[in-house]
């Protein structure tokens, strides 16, 4: 199995052959590409959450039943948020949102509303800064914690899942949720709703929706409202059934 661990002994064992061959020249070369197949493999490793390559995130419920579990990140938001809900709560349906500590402060109300509704809450950081990756692991526990408070605050309960900001992985993150204990959660299903067009969005879900998906879309983009309801309708035509995150996933979303 390729992933950090295993990557990284394979690669101080080349670096002590190396080093036993007296710093051999003709060996230079060989050892040279290696440790760049080792580096690449450290950042695709790092980019591609559903390698599991620092450590596990559970990326989609099983295969064999038709259910699908939609995601929301980085809210709340003040307007989009709420055209969301009112979407999810036509249609009855249980969502899970990966919300942001400091817009969980910004904007209360919404997020109150999120949780009167039943919707699921997971914790996406503090800052969602783009550095988040090069934070030390007990700067990313501060984080993670400062958010989880104010779920809690508000909500009445201890999230127990995480979201990667960006789906970016590496060894501190690997530390800091070892330290705080919860479950790191991905995706199998991008809705690319922060980049593509609403058809090209739509074609996009259409084409790739299979059972036990796990969809990623995002409560700050205009364009996941508009597309939401047409995606919902589709799924039901198809006969699979959109679930709670938890029931999908067959795990607690709170510690009791
Ligand atoms: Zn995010």
């Amino acid at each position: 199995m390729i992933n950090y661990r295993n990557t990284s002994i394979v690669w101080l064992l080349v670096t002590l052959v190396f080093i036993l061959s007296g710093l051999n020249f003709n060996l230079l070369y060989g050892y040279g590409f290696l440790t760049l197949i080792y580096i690449v493999l450290l950042i695709i490793g790092s980019i591609k959450i559903n390698w599991n390559f620092y450590f596990k995130s559970r990326s989609h419920g099983r295969r064999q039943v038709s259910e699908i579990a939609l995601t929301f990140d980085d809210g709340p938001d003040e307007s989009k948020t709420i055209k969301i809900l009112d979407i999810l709560k036509k249609h009855n349906i249980e969502a899970a949102f990966f919300s942001v500590g400091n817009k969980i402060e910004k904007n209360i109300s919404v997020f109150n509303q999120i949780v009167e509704a039943g919707h699921i809450i997971g914790n996406h950081s503090y800052s969602h800064s783009f550095w988040f990756d090069f934070y030390s692991p007990a700067r990313m526990v501060r984080e993670i914690n400062r958010t989880d408070q104010l779920i809690q605050k508000y909500s009445g309960k201890k999230s127990l899942l995480f979201r990667p900001p960006y789906g970016v992985t590496n060894p501190f993150l690997s530390k800091a949720l070892k330290k705080t204990g919860h479950i790191s959660v991905s995706w199998s299903l991008r809705s690319f709703d922060t980049t593509k067009k609403k058809d090209d969005m739509m074609r996009h879900l259409k084409r790739r929706l299979k059972d036990g998906d796990i969809i990623l879309f995002h409560d700050t983009s205009k364009v996941t409202a508009e597309v939401l309801e047409d995606f919902i309708n589709f799924i039901k035509k198809k006969g699979k059934k959109i679930v709670g995150l938890d029931k999908l996933l067959k795990i607690s979303a709170y510690d009791s």
